[in-house]
């Protein structure tokens, strides 16, 4: 570190490095210095486009006005996700943002849906949010400031969907209007301190050389410095979550964009469908040693419900974390620092938690302590491990025995802490959130219930009220949702009255 300023150099310009460089320009202030080299021949993944309700606070850290990120992304709004023949063939089911139903006290709603359900007296799970309601529906609206805590409306949550070379480009600018410098070139080599191996500087084509403090790892796949040159090492874990490899083709928009993402279970996988104002991404997930990619592209262009824009591009990925994504003065954020399949759109929120975690352990001038480095490495296993486990849920509990890649799912090993979830929840209905973990407990319900683990039983506390009146509670929410959905406009309506384009 130099005079109380630290130089920090981001590697890479995809949505992790422009994420990284916009909060820290937004944030950091006289404390750093940024440069950020990139380069163009080499290119970004491009390809991810759903994010989850957390990128609010990300947004709002940088201090965006919604309505003109959604105008210059291209975007539309995200209520949730639809899985489609995930448990079965045929069956659906939604996993909704925000809340669900009513809670009484300490007893969440669905302890008071599982008994209804168990006595054939409740509609399915989905009837009773808003948010899963308004997404089938197509409708989409904000929650309003002023509605008391006991509307519906004041429950919904959602995220975005965007143009990934958009959102990249849109955050460009706002980091370089913050002082950021970008330099456009390819990193040859990177130079190390032979006495403690830090990097000192990267060395570029045109023999440009970038001297650096701390430097970001944002590069993709490659992990140039925090594999290439650190030598983290990557812990797979392919034997719990298979597919990798991914064939993407974006199709022309054809009706109004859904306010939600589908996934749509596939012999070997499975395929996204996200829109956005002018097209929809598309793509299938896949595992190769069940599929061919000749296969992949044929069954993700006969699947397409507008005219493919591209030919299919194959994409390739070990599912797993680097061991240490933070290694002496270098910190891997993105792609850089592991990968779990889009499933529930979770690594552009692991970038985002990345920097807020590096934010939160930054180092002050000259300080790279093993007790930040290690803190920081503990807390992103953590939740990498919880996304894991939530993820292997959906493949898991499936009933599923049409191909052997969903055989193999049905029946493989899972981790220990994935089963005791499931255990618990199937005894009761109940489940702990541990802090800092990603998803809440609506999410893991609604996966849960979604792929066909009943609970057998519900929360004693529940009895304390009459049947009669749960039949009337469960009966009384399912309206009250319905009708707040009534008030809600159409998605399409919504972006056009309230986010331009420019
Ligand atoms: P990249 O976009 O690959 O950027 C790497 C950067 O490093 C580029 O700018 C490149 O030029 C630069 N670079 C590399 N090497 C060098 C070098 N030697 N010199 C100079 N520069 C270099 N996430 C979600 O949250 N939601 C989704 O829906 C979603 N869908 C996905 C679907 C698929 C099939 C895949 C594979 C990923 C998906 N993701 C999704 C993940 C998401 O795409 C990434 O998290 C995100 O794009 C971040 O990528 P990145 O910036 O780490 O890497």
């Amino acid at each position: 570190m130099s005079n109380g300023t630290t130089k920090i150099v981001i590697v890479g310009g995809g949505t992790a490095g422009w994420m990284a460089a916009s909060a820290f320009s937004r944030t950091l202030g006289q404390h750093a210095s940024i440069r950020l080299v990139e380069s163009e021949e080499i290119g970004i993944v491009g390809v991810g486009e759903a994010t989850v309700p957390h990128i609010k606070a990300f947004n709002q850290l940088l201090g965006l006005n919604e309505a003109q990120f959604v105008a210059r992304t291209q975007g539309t709004f995200k209520l949730g996700i639809e899985f489609r023949d995930w448990r079965r063939k045929g069956d659906t089911y939604v996993h909704g943002f925000g809340s669900m139903g009513h809670d009484i006290g300490l007893v969440p709603f669905h302890q008071y849906w599982i008994k209804g359900r168990l006595r054939g007296e409740a509609a399915d799970l989905l009837d009773y949010s808003v948010n899963t309601v308004a997404a089938m529906r197509g409708k989409f609206m904000p929650a309003p400031v002023d509605v008391p805590p006991s509307n519906p409306l004041g429950s919904i949550a959602y995220a975005y969907h965007f143009d990934a070379a958009l959102y990249a480009r849109f955050l460009r600018q706002f980091a370089e209007e913050r002082g950021v410098r970008r330099t456009e070139g390819k990193v040859r080599e990177v130079e190390t301190n032979p006495e403690n191996g830090y990097v000192t500087a990267v060395r570029l084509e045109n023999g440009d050389r970038v001297e650096g403090d701390l430097f970001i790892d944002c590069t993709g796949f490659r992990g140039l410095l925090i594999e290439g040159t650190c030598q983290s090492g990557y812990e797979d874990w392919s034997h719990w979550l298979p597919c990798d490899r991914a064939m993407a083709v974006p199709c022309a928009k054809v009706g109004p964009p859904t306010p939600y993402t589908r996934s749509t279970a596939r012999e070997a996988g499975w395929q996204w469908r996200i829109p956005l104002q002018h097209r929809t991404g598309n793509g299938y997930v896949y595992s190769s040693q069940y599929l061919s990619d000749d296969e992949a592209a044929a069954t993700v262009l006969g699947n397409l419900d507008g005219v493919a824009l591209a030919d299919p591009k194959p994409l390739r990925f070990t599912t797993g974390i680097r061991r240490k994504a933070w290694m002496r003065n270098v910190v891997a954020l993105g792609l850089s620092s592991g990968f779990m399949e889009p499933l529930e759109s979770t690594s552009i929120h692991m970038i985002q938690s990345g920097i807020s975690r590096l934010l939160q352990l930054f180092p002050a001038t000259g300080d790279i302590d093993p007790v930040l480095v290690d803190r920081y490495n503990e807390q992103s296993r953590f939740e990498a491990e919880r996304i894991r486990d939530f993820l292997i849920l959906h493949y898991k509990a499936t009933e599923r025995d049409d191909s052997a890649f969903w055989n193999h799912c049905r029946t493989m090993p899972i981790p220990e802490s994935l089963q005791a979830n499931i255990d618990l929840f199937r005894h009761s209905g109940r489940f702990f959130r541990n802090a800092e973990e990603m998803f809440g407990l609506v999410s893991w319900v609604q996966v849960m219930v979604g792929q066909g683990i009943m609970p057998t039983g519900y929360h004693p506390l529940v009895d304390q009220m009459p049947d009669a009146d749960l039949v009337k509670f469960l009966a009384s929410v399912r309206e009250v949702v319905s009708k707040n959905v009534d008030l809600m406009p159409a998605h399409e309506q919504f972006i056009a009255r309230e986010c331009p384009a420019p």
